[in-house]
Formats: structure tokens, C-alpha cells, sequence
């Protein structure tokens, strides 16, 4: 298999020649928080499948949900004049689900650079509705990700991920991240750090002409960056701005939404009300490609009043709303609700973050870690504490060989060992994952 992989696959963030070089782990099975390799091995999911399968993977109302949903009407198209009754079901639970977060509409995607797409185009058509076509310009920030279309690639922070595809989208501009660890300002401190970037987000407007700009776009907590919760104060400080200067706000919660940050949203952390929230990942579980933009009230207002026909939505998948995508959803997000999944996170996120900074105490390699907030957690690992000089590939690979040979899958995201497991993840899941990361990081030491 690992050669016919090599031959007949290229993995998605890799070079094509690397499956060769370093042949990956085929996964064949599934259980709870846990997978079982080819070779027979039994890990537990520290990655969550890709910060999705927060239910893990063998819900079973999940899996009667898509056969009787497959059993009864595989597809319908709900372009308009037609839809399907299983998508209006979801959009009244998502409305529901929402709510304090202000959101009231949804329009549905196939994933979460689907769900980036769409929303970075609908605050451009906001603006033109409303007479201001000339805010087309982005804000995000430098340790974002979202995605892997034009839009949301030419938002993303990090350049890796845009210079071989460039020129993207021009417009677009990254304002330095809350990373007390590294930032340009070299500040460690969290509170002051959040408002140096504030006021850096405030100069690009001031310089740009927030009359140009359309949207400013934010995960709450920084995932695929490396797990990065900013101050408390820093997302409110981003609304205010965003209000100030009539920008709207994304909240990309395709990893935070659903109780995966300890809350059903990344946002609720902060106290904040986004115009326009992405979703995708939990919202199927990796069950069903699917994903979500939630539309808030005001701006859903606004496309609703216009009589000039602008805000006839252009954009559309001919699987947005697909029914069997939305019998996922339906059953995930009444096992997420019903096992109240956002407590189990924040419980063993503690655990885990309590765990990972026992193991920054010992081991000289743990520069930084991260977390805090539900399942979320990271390990920065640097090669000299003193100097914070970034670790080598191999390290880092050995690092992530070791855990695995020790019981546990972990993902290794440039110089971070990301911990981001199913949101059902037991007491003992979790010990054992500190303990297949001791084991892990002792082999290089
Ligand atoms: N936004 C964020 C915040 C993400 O983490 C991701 C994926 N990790 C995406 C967008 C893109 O989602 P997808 O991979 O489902 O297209």
C-alpha cells in the first residue's frame, strides 16, 4: 500500500516526492477517540482527524442518520425553486444554535475554504448593496489560515501558503498576530501586546482608507498558527475598530465552532458578535464533507431590504445544502448538544495544558506552549530555549515518530506539536497522551 500511495497519490501541504521519503500512516479503522493503523497499532487521535471528528468515530446516530437519509433522497439541488426538507431542519437548528451569537441565516458550503469564500464574497456584495462597491480590500492577520481558495489563501498569514500561487488577490493585508511568544514588538506581555496590534490593525486602516476596506477576517484563537488564544481584550478592541470604520467582521470558526474551544464558539470566549461566522469541520465530524456560513442579523437585514437586485447572491455549490451533508449535521449537532461536548473540552483541555507545561518544565526542547481554551493545545519546540531558534524537520519528525511508536497520533504543524482530539476524549485518553508525548520528546533529548 505505502508503495502504491508513493506512486499513485500526492498529499495535500507536502512536497509530491515526500510520501516516498517518508511514507505516511494508513489508517483502516476507527473507534471512539482512537484509530487502528494497517499494521494493527491502536492510537488515540490526538489530531481529531483534522480538528473535526469532535464526536468520534463511531457515533452511531450519526451513521443512521446519513444510511436513512441515503435511503430515502441521496441528493437535491436547493438552488432556487427547489430545496430538500433535511436542510431546512438544519437551518432552523443552526439559527437556534446561533443565536448568541447573533446569527440568524445560513448559506451552505462544502468545507471550511468553501465557507472562507463565501463569506470574504458576501462582505464585498454588503458593501456594494449598501452604495460602497469601493470597499473591496481584506485585513487578517499574519498567523491566520483560511483556506485554500484564491480568497482565503490571499488572507492567509502565512506566506508558505501564497507564494507559489501569487499574484492572489490584491488587497489584501496581514496585521501582526497576538503571539506573545514571537512578535515584531517583542512583547511578551498579553494585554499590551493585543493593543500594539490593535493599534497596528488601526494604522493599516488609517493607511489604506477604511472606506476601501471590506471585511477584516479572524480565527477567535489562532488554530492551524500553532494554537495561539489572544488577550481577552483583543477581539473586542478588533470589533470596536471594525464598527468604528463600518469594516465588517469574520469570525473563521472552522475549527472553534461546535465546543471545541471549551464554548460552542470561539467568539462567545471573547465576547464578541461577528457579522459573518465560517464553519465547516465539526458540523459533520468529518462524517460528510459539509460547512456553514452564519450570516448575522444586521447584515442579513440589509441583503433582505434591497430592491435594486445587488444582492441576488451570485455564488453557489451545486452541493450547498446537500441533504446528506445536512442528516450529518442534524445528528452531530443533537449529540453535541446532547453530551454537552464544550464541558468535556474544557475539562480535558486543562488536563492536557496542565500536561503540556509539566512537560515544557522538563524538557529544555519545549520553547512555548499553548492553550487553555478546550481541546486546543500546542508545543512549540525550539532548538535553543535562550535564543528561540526554530527547530529542525527531523527533530520535530522523530519528536512525532516516537509518540506515535509510544500509543498516540499527534500533528506536527511547522515547529508546533498541535493536540487537537475528539472533544469525547476520557481522563485516561488524555494522561496517555501526556505520557506518549514524554516518551516522544525523551527520544530526542
Ligand atoms: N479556516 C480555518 C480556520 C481552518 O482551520 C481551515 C482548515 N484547517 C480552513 C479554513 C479550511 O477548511 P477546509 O480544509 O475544510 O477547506
Amino acid at each position: 500500500l505505502k508503495e502504491h500511495n508513493a506512486r499513485s497519490i500526492w498529499h495535500p501541504m507536502a512536497h509530491p516526492a515526500d510520501s516516498q521519503a517518508n511514507p505516511p500512516d494508513i489508517i483502516v479503522e476507527g473507534e471512539g477517540a482512537q484509530i487502528i493503523d494497517v499494521d494493527g497499532n491502536r492510537l488515540i487521535d490526538a489530531v481529531g482527524g483534522l480538528w473535526n471528528v469532535n464526536l468520534g468515530y463511531s457515533c452511531a446516530p450519526v451513521k443512521q442518520a446519513i444510511a436513512a437519509q441515503l435511503d430515502r433522497l441521496p441528493f437535491y439541488s436547493i438552488f432556487r425553486g427547489t430545496t430538500n426538507d433535511a436542510i431546512i431542519e438544519l437551518g432552523e437548528m443552526l439559527r437556534a444554535f446561533f443565536a448568541p451569537d447573533g446569527l440568524t441565516r445560513a448559506f451552505f458550503t462544502s468545507g471550511g475554504s468553501d465557507s472562507v469564500e463565501i463569506a470574504l464574497r458576501l462582505a464585498r456584495q454588503y458593501h456594494k448593496v449598501r452604495g460602497q462597491g469601493g470597499r473591496v480590500k481584506y485585513l487578517s492577520l499574519k498567523k491566520g489560515y483560511h483556506g485554500t481558495h484564491t480568497l482565503g489563501a490571499s488572507v492567509n498569514g502565512n506566506a508558505n501558503f501564497r507564494t507559489q500561487y501569487e499574484p492572489l488577490m490584491p488587497g489584501c493585508f496581514h496585521i501582526p498576530a497576538p503571539y506573545p511568544y514571537r512578535n515584531p514588538f517583542n512583547e511578551t506581555d498579553p494585554q499590551k501586546l493585543a493593543q500594539l496590534c490593535l493599534a497596528a490593525l488601526e494604522d493599516e486602516i488609517a493607511f489604506q482608507g477604511a472606506e476601501t476596506i471590506a471585511a477584516f477576517i479572524m480565527e477567535p484563537i489562532l488554530g492551524a498558527g500553532g494554537v495561539i488564544p489572544p488577550h481577552p481584550s483583543f477581539m473586542p478592541g478588533v470589533r470596536e475598530l471594525c464598527d468604528r470604520h463600518g469594516i465588517l467582521l469574520i469570525a473563521d470558526e472552522v475549527i472553534t465552532a461546535f465546543g471545541r474551544s471549551g464554548d460552542w464558539t470561539g467568539s462567545r470566549h471573547w465576547g464578541v458578535q461577528p457579522d459573518l461566522m465560517t464553519t465547516a469541520k465539526a458540523i459533520t465530524n468529518g462524517y460528510f464533507p459539509f460547512g456553514a456560513v452564519m450570516i448575522g442579523g444586521a447584515v442579513a437585514e440589509v441583503f433582505e431590504a434591497d430592491t435594486t437586485g445587488k444582492a441576488a447572491i451570485g455564488s453557489g455549490y451545486t452541493y450547498s445544502g446537500h441533504p446528506v451533508g445536512a442528516a450529518a449535521a442534524i445528528a452531530c449537532l443533537k449529540e453535541t448538544e446532547r453530551l454537552n461536548v464544550k464541558d468535556n473540552a474544557a475539562a480535558r483541555g486543562a488536563q492536557l495544558f496542565e500536561g503540556v507545561q509539566a512537560l515544557m518544565a522538563k524538557h529544555e526542547i519545549v520553547g512555548d506552549v499553548r492553550g487553555g481554551h478546550g481541546l486546543m493545545t500546542a508545543l512549540e519546540l525550539v532548538s535553543d530555549r535562550a535564543t528561540k531558534t526554530g527547530i529542525d524537520k527531523a527533530t520535530i519528525g522523530a519528536v512525532h515518530r516516537a509518540t506515535y511508536e509510544s500509543g498516540v497520533m499527534v500533528r506536527v504543524s511547522g515547529p508546533n506539536i498541535i493536540l487537537s482530539p475528539p472533544l469525547i476524549l476520557s481522563e485516561t485518553e488524555a494522561a496517555k497522551i501526556i505520557d506518549a508525548l514524554d516518551a516522544g520528546l525523551s527520544a530526542v533529548a
